[in-house]
């Protein structure tokens, strides 16, 4: 077949661009010149169909933690496919794997989040969330207590309602979003947006727009805060040390749901396991995704606290739910996945070996002339660009000009990095060595150095 067989790189690009859509791109610029093709991987490096060999900073979709070609997850897929591919746990029924990941994530996840809610991705299970406080409020005898409130330039998925909670623009601004009762407030972006404040002032100033935001609406009207612990897809947005405790004790004192969206921050990202558990949050909800599985095989959901789990089991049918919920494979790998970032101490490596040390290398580029600012959390970081570092000031427009031709010029020194406007991003797999942090870092910075 195709796959086992394929055909020369020019003739997949043109079949690719006759009957593929790709996500998030311009589909007739990308047909002219054509998607590169990648064929296989391994630890933090991918292959393309012309034998190039690029390093993966961004870890796919900031999803492939434990790195490329665990051959124990496929094992994992393999005998779960062969033992029960397929069942679902909606009519009085359950699976081993279900129960089992289910049972290693209530030891994981911080706090009292001890029931999870199975998806797919990170953008059902913020729905699922959606769903979950309305109700929670509802059989609690508050149903005007729904608005959802998020911040602008979030991300928290694509469908409908996710990327309704999301507060990305070019988002809304195709097929008529956001849904009602959402509400975005302005997010914690000190480089951009902190103007003569201290990033400790920033911080507490925008926690509190929240506590503004829930005067205005009515605590009556609000059922729940969402929140990326650092804004991911919005630009890597590390928050000033003043805004996550301020955001908790807001919705501790106004009886407002919290809701950590740790699809990216999640399973050791940040250097510990959770983005709670670095920023000491403590949410009612988390969502998770991504690195739950590496990315070996599509999962998420919803790890929900005992007494909003308490609530809703109480409340009669929850009428809702997915066809692959709990999706007996996705959910076999997702524990072999936990087993070896576990084992391995991946995330105990990262918090006290490679962390500090891509801080301290990452840290140098703010040297550079051109950068305005280099910040790092754990294994995810950013560099803003400016022509005016003094001043923080941004390139004008068209904003992302900058970025995107870095961007362009790591692939073609053989890095794959991600650009956000004019700031560039990383998020590499967890198992990135010292060594591959040299690596990075002499790619990244001569990209720099030829965007200019
Ligand atoms: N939430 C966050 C914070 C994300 O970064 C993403 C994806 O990048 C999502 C949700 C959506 O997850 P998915 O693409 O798996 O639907």
């Amino acid at each position: 077949n195709m796959i086992t067989n394929h055909p020369p790189t020019k003739e997949l690009q043109e079949l690719d661009a006759a009957h593929h859509m790709h996500p998030f791109t311009a589909g007739a610029e990308l047909a002219a010149k054509g998607a590169r093709v990648i064929t296989s991987a391994k630890g933090v490096t991918l292959t393309d169909s012309e034998g190039v060999e690029l390093m993966d900073a961004m870890a796919g979709l900031w999803c492939v933690n434990i790195g490329y070609g665990r051959h124990e997850l496929a094992e994992a897929a393999a005998r779960q496919m062969r033992e029960l591919p397929y069942y679902n746990t909606f009519f009085q029924t359950t699976h081993v794997p279900a129960v089992a990941l289910a049972t290693k994530l209530a030891e994981l996840v911080p706090g009292d989040l001890n029931q999870v809610f199975y998806g797919c991705s990170g953008s059902d299970a913020n729905d699922t969330n959606i769903r979950l406080v309305r109700h929670y409020w509802a059989a609690k005898g508050k149903p005007d207590k729904k608005v959802i409130i998020s911040r602008k330039n979030a991300y928290h998925g694509s469908t409908v309602a996710a990327a309704s909670l999301g507060g990305m623009s070019a988002m809304h601004a195709q097929g008529g979003l956001p849904i009602p009762d959402i509400h975005h407030i302005d997010e914690p972006n000190w480089y951009a947006q902190g103007g003569d404040l201290s990033p400790e002032e920033f911080g507490l100033e925008r926690a509190r727009q929240l506590e503004q935001a829930i005067a205005e609406i009515g605590e009556d009207r609000v059922a729940a805060f969402i929140a990326e612990p650092i804004q991911g897809a919005g630009g890597v947005i590390i928050p000033p040390e003043t805004y996550w405790p301020e955001i908790q004790r807001i919705c501790d004192a106004h009886e407002i749901l919290l809701i950590a969206d740790e699809v990216i921050c999640g399973f050791g990202r940040t250097g510990n396991w959770f983005g709670c558990d670095t920023f000491n949050i403590r949410p009612d909800i988390m969502t998770i995704a991504k690195g739950l599985s590496s990315g070996y095989a599509p999962i998420g959901g919803s790890m929900v606290s005992d007494e909003v789990a308490e609530v809703i089991a109480n409340a009669g049918d929850f009428n809702h739910g997915y066809t692959y919920s709990a999706h007996p494979v996705s959910a076999a790998v997702a524990l072999e996945n936990l087993r070896i970032l576990e084992e391995e101490k991946i995330v105990d490596t990262v918090r006290d070996v490679t962390a500090p040390y891509l801080a301290e290398r990452w840290t140098e580029l703010a040297d550079h002339p051109m950068i305005g600012e280099a910040k790092v959390c754990g294994m995810v970081a950013s560099v803003a660009m400016s022509p005016d570092k003094a001043n923080r000031a941004p390139f004008q427009a068209p904003a992302g000009t900058i970025g995107l031709m870095c961007r362009d010029r790591c692939f073609e020194n053989k890095l794959v990095m991600r650009h956000v406007g004019d700031r560039m991003i990383i998020s590499p797999p967890l198992i990135l060595t010292k060594d591959d942090i040299d690596t990075l870092m002499d790619r990244a910075y001569r990209s720099i150095d030829e965007a200019y």
